[in-house]
């Protein structure tokens, strides 16, 4: 059967991909309506979990196999193909028989490669979309892995979920973007979709138009939101849900650039850019190497006053002016702090070398 919104998998996939429906279906007329205004906004793939994996027991835990029941007469009511998440393979095998089309497997398995492979086995000679959320955790290898058993399964449209990384610091999001970890796994698969679930990464809806904004502006392939008919009284993530309203305002607010251009005078401007950009970088590394130099120096003049290499205040003094300065030359401070603190890292390394060095001879010699 075709996938309406997902024809031609692989190379020539519509962009953005686009995914919403509510975190879960709680009853037929709430799943019904929430799914027809979604349509009309032009989505075809709606979301629903069926089975929803809680944090603390005693919460509601989705509505199981009434809700496939739900999903399978309103696909056919509507026209429109159903995602969900599973879990094990019998979520697999109720989904399939129930006629759900595109599968995902959530953060909370993606951590356990038992899980993952139990799943992956159920899936052999299935031929439907498969997502892969990122785990809880942020670790690429383990979401590498996952990938990796569910082509070994033989599934050939696979496609990847950002939902961002827990972490025990209380920030603005609910779980942290960090966007290197999603990049990184693109190059890892330049092939396979990568899409943003900006609600799971928000928390709240108030921020999803500016993480969805970021995930369109790293090329992301497509979106996930979780659209709800009331969202205020949504039986899970409530304060992350919008109205099917709100996300077609979001969907129009959002810019989705293309990935690159074929004009020949963009082509040749791009080029000359990046022809500055690669000689002020090697200008930025001559600097540095003439810095360490000077680094070396300082190292060999405290070992001889047999002074120590960390030394607080001028640390201070450095973190201060430093981002002083950028601040000046219109630079990010907290990127100015960093890049200090790489710096210095690297600097008191090659001093601790130096001071060393007399001592490695003796033992070796
Ligand atoms: C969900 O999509 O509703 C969900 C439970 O997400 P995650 O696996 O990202 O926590
Ligand atoms: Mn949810």
């Amino acid at each position: 059967m075709e996938i309406k919104g997902l024809k031609s998998w692989g190379e020539s996939y519509k962009r953005p991909l686009l995914i919403a429906g509510p975190c879960s279906a709680e009853t037929e007329e709430q799943l019904y309506d929430t799914a027809k205004a979604i349509k009309q906004l032009g989505i075809n793939i709606i979301r629903a979990g069926v089975w929803k994996p809680r944090t603390r027991p005693n919460s509601f835990e989705g509505m199981g196999l009434q809700a496939l029941k739900w999903i399978r007469d309103i696909k056919s009511e509507l026209g429109v193909s159903f995602a969900t998440e599973v879990a094990s393979p019998l979520h697999v095998q109720e989904a399939l028989y129930h006629g759900v089309d595109v599968l995902w497997i959530g953060a909370r398995s993606t951590v356990n490669p038992f899980t993952v492979q139990d799943i992956a086995d159920s899936l052999k000679g299935v031929d439907k979309p498969v997502f892969v959320k990122n785990p809880v955790n942020p670790d690429l290898s383990l979401w590498i892995g996952a990938i990796e058993r569910i082509q070994n399964a033989g599934i050939k449209k696979i496609g990847a979920i950002h939902r961002g990384f827990s972490s025990y610091q209380k920030t603005r999001f609910r779980n942290q973007p960090n966007w290197r970890i999603p990049l990184d796994l693109k190059k890892t698969f330049p092939d396979i979709p990568l899409i943003c679930d900006p609600s799971h990464i928000a928390g709240q809806r108030s921020i999803i138009l500016e993480i969805s904004q970021r995930a369109a502006d790293l090329d992301f392939d497509g979106l996930i939101i979780e659209t709800h008919r009331d969202p205020d009284n949504a039986w899970s993530d409530a304060k992350q849900q919008v109205t099917p309203e709100r996300l077609g305002e979001l969907l129009n607010e959002i810019k989705f650039r293309k990935p690159t251009s074929r004009n020949k005078e963009y082509i040749i401007h791009l080029e000359e850019m990046r022809d500055q950009i690669d000689h002020l970088d090697y200008e930025l590394f001559e600097v540095l190497s003439a810095r360490m130099k000077i680094v070396d120096q300082i190292g060999h003049f405290k070992k001889n006053n047999n002074v120590v290499i960390f030394q607080k205040n001028r640390w201070k003094e450095i973190i201060d002016t430093r981002t002083e300065w950028a601040k000046k030359l219109d630079l990010n401070s907290d990127f100015t702090e960093d890049l200090f603190k790489l710096i210095h890292e690297n600097a008191i390394r090659r001093q601790a070398e130096i001071m060393n060095q007399d001592k490695k001879k003796k033992r070796n010699g």
